[in-house]
């Protein structure tokens, strides 16, 4: 494989194109410097893409957090209506019971007779 060769632009010299600097003057060649520039903004970006990874994580964390708090807070939510429900059945049931021993006192059936037959 033949290498490809560049001449340097300081003495005109013929050297191979992936070197950076000209071996017999020392001057950058500009093509091999754009590559190694552009190498490093490779790194650049490769680093930029790992930090935005890590945001990205962090941001999940955040996320996964919220969440659960939010399933918290659904599932209290959740156990406060059936609570109340709960309570407000319990009560139309009491109130129904009253209402039964008022009917029956009104037979002329009072509520302990009922008790004690049960
Ligand atoms: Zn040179």
């Amino acid at each position: 494989m033949e290498n490809k060769m560049v001449q340097c632009k300081s003495c005109g010299a013929q050297f191979e194109a992936a070197l950076v600097r000209c071996p017999y003057c020392g001057s950058a060649d500009a093509f091999a410097e754009e590559e190694e520039y552009m190498g490093q903004l490779e790194d650049i970006r490769e680093d930029l893409e790992e930090s935005g990874k890590e945001g990205e994580k962090r941001l999940k964390k955040g996320l996964g957090k919220v969440l659960g708090t939010a399933v918290i807070t659904a599932a209290v939510i959740v156990l406060l209506v059936l609570l109340l429900f709960w309570v407000s059945a319990a009560r139309q049931r009491s109130r129904a019971r009253e209402r039964k021993a008022e009917f029956l006192m009104e037979q002329g059936i009072t509520t302990q007779q009922e008790s004690t037959q049960e």
